[in-house]
């Protein structure tokens, strides 16, 4: 799945330069020499206490307060290169919005966000900032730490919300134009927005019984509130978008009826959620879960909130979760607050190679999960009644790196030991749901079952149809799942409009 190298649009360039030469933002600059700037700490983001949250599932961040983010956004330098602008997937002008913050424009702040992100109090929340965005960010190279970005996005967003000042864009004339959106996860949410904003007719129909793929079933509670997410579903009903629930496309209608239905432009979002498991004995054990489901069962079921929903949900005291990731940080977390005695990572590399969010393994340390590296399950042992009682490990050693750049894992020999578990959550990554490509002929599958794209416009094998997110690159983040999203619906928009409006 290889993608072309991100560069800022001329559009994009003139717009930053055109938001750079703004009086205001040119006094900003000279109120504060920038090395006076440098001297000011990173924001501390408040979260609640580790021994309190490790047994409840209320959000562990707590939200910048508003003296703090007004200091934080002082750290920027206004740099005119911005190279956190083309950090970002889908290129935010942060130094305008973090500036409206620093001014105390706060609900200002929000709207410039939306201009390019339609989910800013989520992607506050759980995008990877530290390899995007702040990974560049100028002050990072000045003094050592950049600019809390993402803190800062999760404020004017909160702050908007927290006020009921959300301010609905104007619409362009409704064109009459019919577009489906598969899925509504991230992907599927952020087309279906840009192209109701284009006046676009746009219905997203999705599978399960609640709109927003990963971040209502995946991502837990304590890190997303699902009230957030219900107020950008919302937006979204506003702007007219229809969602139709329980709607399995491939199932309840394949994508050639809805075609037949007048349905002119499509997007497939329908994500990567179908877990990966590693083919060794015991893996269908009862107290052996995969991810999805383990955290189906807890975020979008509520089994946490048992007896109020009575969800059937093992609960561990021993419990093992397979994986190095963000969703398996999710799970081993997840784990502890349902009341695990031993909540564990097993990883089989080093701490150095694990992909989850710094943040995210942070957390989990403090909050007593034990993360043992460099060693993996062979097999898993079972009781008299098919639940498991235990697992084989096997140690590792890191060897020449593989394919994807990082430290191969290589077993040693006799290394073998077995340790007492009640629970494990497999969480060794996603591939793509089959469905779509299966019950959509023409549709040119890659061979790891991702939808096959054109990376400059997302368009797929077949004329009308694009598809991003997950579907197309396999487990990866919710920003870019967004990126591939704004990109598509720009090609969308320019081919339904180039087919005139409908009359009648
Ligand atoms: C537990 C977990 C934690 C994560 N944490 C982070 C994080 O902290 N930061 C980050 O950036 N990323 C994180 N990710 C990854 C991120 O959530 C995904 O990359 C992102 O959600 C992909 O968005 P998407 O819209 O492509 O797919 P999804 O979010 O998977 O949404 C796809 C939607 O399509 C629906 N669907 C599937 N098939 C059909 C069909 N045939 N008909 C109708 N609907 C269908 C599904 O039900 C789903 O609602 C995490 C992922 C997981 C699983």
């Amino acid at each position: 799945m290889s993608e072309e190298k991100k560069e800022l649009s001329a559009e994009d360039k003139a717009r930053l330069k055109a938001q750079f030469d703004l009086p205001w933002r040119q006094e900003l600059r000279k109120s504060m020499p920038a090395k006076d700037r440098t001297k000011i700490q990173r924001q501390k983001m408040p979260e609640r206490p580790a021994d309190v949250r490790n047994a409840d599932f209320l959000e562990v961040n707590q939200g910048l307060s508003a003296q703090a983010a007004q200091l934080e956004a002082k750290r920027c330098l206004d740099c005119p290169n911005s190279p956190c602008v083309l950090g970002c997937p889908v290129s935010i002008d942060i130094p305008s919005f973090v500036k409206l913050i620093e001014k105390g424009e706060f609900e200002a702040a929000a709207r410039k966000l939306k201009e390019t992100n339609s989910l800013p109090a989520i992607c506050g929340r759980v995008c990877p900032q530290e390899s995007q965005c702040e990974a560049v960010c100028t002050m990072k190279r000045a003094s050592g730490v950049s600019v809390a970005i993402g803190n800062l996005e999760r404020f004017a967003a909160d702050y908007e919300r927290e006020r009921g000042k959300v301010v609905m864009p104007r619409l362009s004339p409704a064109t009459g134009r019919k577009v489906a959106v598969v899925g509504a996860g991230p992907a599927g949410l952020t087309v279906a927005g840009d192209l109701a904003k284009a006046g676009h007719q746009v219905t997203v129909f999705e599978a399960l019984h609640t709109a927003g793929g990963v971040l209502v079933y995946g991502i837990p509670e304590f890190r997303l509130p699902k009230r957030i997410l219900k107020a950008e579903v919302e937006y979204l009903r506003r702007l007219g978008v229809e969602l139709r629930l329980n709607f399995v496309v491939g199932r309840t209608a394949t994508m050639e009826d809805l075609k037949a239905q007048g349905y002119e432009a499509f997007f497939v979002a329908s994500g990567a959620g179908l877990p990966n498991f590693m083919k060794i004995p015991g893996e269908n054990l009862v107290g052996v879960y995969s991810a999805n489901e383990y955290l189906t069962r807890v975020n979008l079921m509520k089994a946490y909130d048992f007896p109020n929903y009575d969800t059937p949900m093992l609960v561990g005291r021993k419990v093992a979760v397979i994986g190095g990731g963000n969703v398996a940080m999710d799970s081993v977390r997840n784990a502890k607050r349902l009341g695990a005695e031993w909540a564990a990572i097993i990883y089989r590399r080093s701490a150095q190679e694990m992909p989850a969010r710094a943040e995210e393994i942070h957390h989990a340390e403090e909050e007593g999960i034990e993360f043992h590296y460099l060693q993996a399950p062979t097999k898993f042992i079972g009781d008299e009644s098919g639940r498991v009682q235990a697992m084989e490990c096997l140690k590792m050693e890191l060897g020449e790196p593989d394919a994807s750049g990082r430290r191969r894992p290589v077993p040693m020999k006799g290394s073998e030991y077995v340790k007492e578990v009640d629970l494990v959550v497999m969480a060794i990554g996603q591939s793509p749901n089959p469905l779509i490509g299966q019950t959509t002929p023409g549709l040119k599958m890659g061979k790891w079952g991702n939808v096959d794209v054109d990376w400059k416009t997302m368009a797929t094998s077949i004329p009308g149809v694009w598809a991003g997110g997950d579907i197309v690159r396999g487990g990866a983040t919710v920003i870019l799942a967004m990126g591939d999203a704004r990109l598509a619906a720009a090609q969308m928009d320019q081919h339904l409009k180039s087919l005139g409006k409908k009359q009648g």
